[in-house]
């Protein structure tokens, strides 16, 4: 993969000063532009797609309410009236990097694993480029703008109704270990949880995959068994420093010995990044892509607790990312100050209770989906307010 020429589709358009309110209008000309049909699908992974999805046209809009996929999935399932449910967020994880989307390196044996039993959203967008708007607006089914969570400074607010608050209201046990302070009860985040773990919010430079696993396998096999039960997990190893973990190591030059190392501060990757020559950039990939396979391995060992434990075929699983990372598309690195696809085109991955096959989305849809899908799988009505519609019962494309 060569600087700046990632297979990335269509830029969504300079948006670099809309954040937070500008949003909506953001998504609006992503979709616009996505519309129009710039954007192949590298998916190598779409044999189990129904074939109506397969015959549909390549187009925004899929106006025949039957050419969707999440309903044609739910309408074959046995329906689980109470299922636990697992929300997956890893911090900083492109799309494009994922190999079930078609990144030729295997940097996601786990995540493809569980694709392989999931529906993969192939158009799925966050609602903003960093930690704290984005996983406010899954764990609420609103914008940024409606929690007037924009700067780095502004908490979830109280008046906020949180997925764990739902569903702990309906009997579930709830559970969160998240790893960085802007998802913390420091900014609010920790409404509605029996539980609420931020211990690994240790920064870059540390690593916590390992011990993020740790606490939410012990969760799953105290909770699980005594009654339905949520649980949350976000990752944050991807996000910079790039650490190589070994193991896990994709450094196809082994003789390289530039300025790109393992755990280098961001500010000297920022500051000299335009002197980089191909060497370099296939370095820092190569860490980049080390830290998303480490944390696969975590993420694969909480999947596999749910397997042993039997509780799989009755889990509702889903995972996604907070936002993408640039690498010099847009000449810079890192995320949270444009829009550009990739910062927030993100991966989506949803396992339905009982799902035994994998099926491909090109439907697009929003992080504020995510709530009102598994609220209406769950026959519970969501709360006033929701800006997300969801997926399994829109039938057409959004913005219209
Ligand atoms: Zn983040």
């Amino acid at each position: 993969m060569k600087r700046g020429k990632q297979p990335l589709g269509c830029p969504a358009a300079h948006l670099d000063t809309i954040i937070g309110p500008g949003l909506a209008l953001a998504l609006a000309l992503i979709a616009a532009i996505a519309s129009i049909g710039c954007e192949p699908d590298p998916s190598p992974s779409t044999e189990a797609e129904p074939a109506s999805a397969r015959a549909a046209p390549r187009r925004a809009e899929e106006p025949d309410a039957s050419k969707n996929v999440t309903r044609i999935v739910l309408d074959s399932l046995a329906r689980v009236e109470r299922p636990h449910v697992v929300l997956i967020m890893i911090d900083t994880l492109r799309r494009d990097h994922v190999h079930a989307y078609g990144y030729p390196r295997e940097t996601t044996p786990s995540i493809d694993a569980l694709a392989r039993s999931a529906i993969r959203y192939d158009r799925a967008y966050s609602q903003s480029s960093w930690t704290t708007p984005s996983t406010a607006s899954i764990l609420t089914g609103r914008y940024p703008s409606q929690l007037g969570v924009r700067k780095q400074t502004d908490p979830l607010p109280d008046h906020a109704t949180l997925l764990p608050e739902i569903l702990r209201t309906h009997g579930y046990r709830t559970a969160a270990v998240v790893s960085h302070v802007f998802i913390s009860e420091r900014w609010n985040f920790d409404q509605g949880y029996d539980e609420f773990d931020a211990s690994n919010s240790r920064g870059h430079a540390a690593v916590t995959s390992a011990s993020v696993s740790d606490a939410a396998i012990e969760f799953i096999e105290s909770s699980f068994p005594q009654g339905p039960s949520f649980l949350l997990v976000h990752y944050f190893d991807p996000h910079f420093d790039y650490i190589e973990h070994e193991d896990f190591r994709f450094s196809e030059d082994t003789d390289y010995e530039g300025w790109v190392k393992s755990g280098m501060l961001f500010g000297d990757l920022r500051r000299k990044r335009h002197e980089m020559n191909d060497d370099d950039f296939r370095r820092l990939l190569a860490l980049y892509d080390s830290e998303i396979a480490f944390t696969d391995h975590h993420i694969g060992r909480v999947l596999d607790a749910i397997r042993a434990l039997g509780f799989w075929d009755e889990s509702l699983v889903v995972l996604s990312a907070d936002h993408g990372e640039e690498f010099m598309e847009h000449d810079k690195f890192a995320h949270g100050r444009t829009l550009y696809e990739e910062q927030i085109r993100v991966p989506l991955i949803i396992k339905w209770p009982n799902a035994k096959q994998g099926a491909v989305s090109r439907r697009l849809v929003q992080s504020i989906d995510v709530l009102p899908s598994l609220l209406d799988y769950l026959e519970v009505p969501p709360p006033p307010g929701i800006a997300g519609a969801p997926i399994q019962r829109q039938t057409r494309a959004r913005p219209t």
